[in-house]
């Protein structure tokens, strides 16, 4: 007999991508944790990337597992073109293939635009840029050797750039990062361009502020929430989970037609909260 978490959790599950192998970049924290999990709810067999602490990475692959499908933890820097490279391969031989890439490693080095070294610009630009150019480029050789497998999905692949709502709204003291997912729009509509005549569909995700590690001080004192809380309409802070639910409808076929379009899953931050009584 069941726990009544273990019926939540089954009831949670949709075969939405049943049969479908993913990877998720940045899975062992935050965001693309929940997004790793999230997938395996739906069915999909999972690779976790991490960078470092394997300790946390195989905690993400249990819970996957625990949904009854495949998982395996993989470290690999996104950055490195080598890594890159072999973490994919790896996966078309024990899986067998890829049908989803979720490209959601990033990292922030915040100084002001005269206090930034040339070390914090490059290291966000490599990540978070370069990192998700060369985890599309592995898989989308994949996906066109492959093809459509009807039986699967509707089309030969999926990739899910992980962006910001700092893709649009400039950033004070976080130029690199602004710029790094500035990027990262341009990168998505040019692949997705480029590869939808090969039944490749490349969409964003940009949230707003979700409680992850990558922000806690915006929110992990009641000052800072309260302020941050001004620039959300829908008044709560974003958790992991509301990002891995729109990742996954995105990556399947009930959006096959979406195409080049970023979901904004912020509560209505991109929305100019200021002009809500001003202007
Ligand atoms: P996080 O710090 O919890 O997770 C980031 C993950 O990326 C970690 O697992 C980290 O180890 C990994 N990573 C960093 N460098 C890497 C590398 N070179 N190779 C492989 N993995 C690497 O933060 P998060 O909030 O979960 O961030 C996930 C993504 O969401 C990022 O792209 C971030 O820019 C984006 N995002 C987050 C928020 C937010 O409010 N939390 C808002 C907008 C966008």
């Amino acid at each position: 007999m069941g726990t009544s978490v273990d019926e939540a959790r089954k009831a949670e599950r949709l075969p939405l991508l049943k049969g479908q192998k993913a990877l998720v970049t940045g899975a062992n924290s935050g965001i693309g944790r929940a997004t790793a999990i999230g997938l395996g709810r739906m069915g999909a067999d999972v690779v976790v990337n991490y960078v470092s602490d394997a300790d946390s990475a195989n905690q993400v692959v249990g819970e996957i597992e625990a949904c009854g499908v495949r998982a395996y933890a993989h470290e690999a820097d996104v950055s490195r073109e080598d890594q890159v490279v072999g973490m994919v391969s790896r996966m078309v031989e024990e899986l067998g293939t890829i049908d989803i890439l979720v490209a959601n490693a990033g990292l922030q080095r915040d100084a002001r635009l005269t206090d930034m070294t040339l070390a914090q610009w490059q290291k966000v630009l490599d990540v978070n840029l370069t990192g998700q150019y060369l985890c599309a480029r592995e898989a989308t050789k994949e996906f066109l050797r492959r093809g459509v497998v009807p039986e699967v999905s509707s089309s030969a692949g999926k990739i899910i750039c992980m962006s910001s709502v700092h893709q649009i709204i400039p950033w004070a003291g976080h130029v690199n990062y602004a710029a790094s997912k500035g990027g990262v729009l341009m990168l998505m509509e040019t692949m997705a361009q480029e590869l939808a005549p090969h039944k490749i569909r490349v969409n964003g995700v940009a949230p707003g502020a979700i409680r992850t590690p990558i922000n806690r001080s915006a929110w992990d004192t009641p000052e800072a929430e309260a302020k941050l809380l001004e620039l959300i309409p829908y008044g709560r802070v974003g958790e992991p989970e509301d990002v891995a639910r729109a990742v996954a409808v995105l990556a399947s076929d009930l959006l096959d037609y979406v195409v080049g379009t970023t979901l904004y899953v912020d509560g209505g931050m991109t929305l100019f909260p200021g002009f809500a009584t001003g202007g």
